[in-house]
């Protein structure tokens, strides 16, 4: 059993919410030394590698990668990070919000 014992605490650099991702100290250590997050990783979501890499909270996730990031079926795609201007974060987070 991989016992993961490393609490990574991410703060979203879009949202500003605080939230951990939990992986093996070991895999840890080989992936700041340069292994790839899908190879130092292989038991993690998607969505976790992702936030490992961006540090994307996985609601800011949800809105920037939109019905394909629900679809949970990015492995061994590559993933395009997209850059928004002001006005298209400001919609996002307010679609994230509820505010106008
Ligand atoms: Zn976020």
């Amino acid at each position: 059993m991989m016992n993961r014992n490393l609490e990574l605490t991410i703060v979203c650099p879009f949202c500003g919410k605080l939230f951990s991702v939990a992986v093996r100290e070991e895999d840890y250590i080989r992936y700041q030394r340069g292994a790839l997050v899908q190879n130092a990783f292989p038991y993690l979501t998607a969505t976790e590698r992702e936030a490992l890499v961006s540090g994307m909270c996985p609601d800011c996730q949800g809105v920037y990668f939109g019905e394909e990031y629900e679809e949970d079926d990015w492995e061994g795609e590559d993933i395009e990070l997209i850059t928004l201007d002001d006005d298209e974060l400001e919609s996002a987070l307010a679609r994230l919000y509820g505010k106008a």
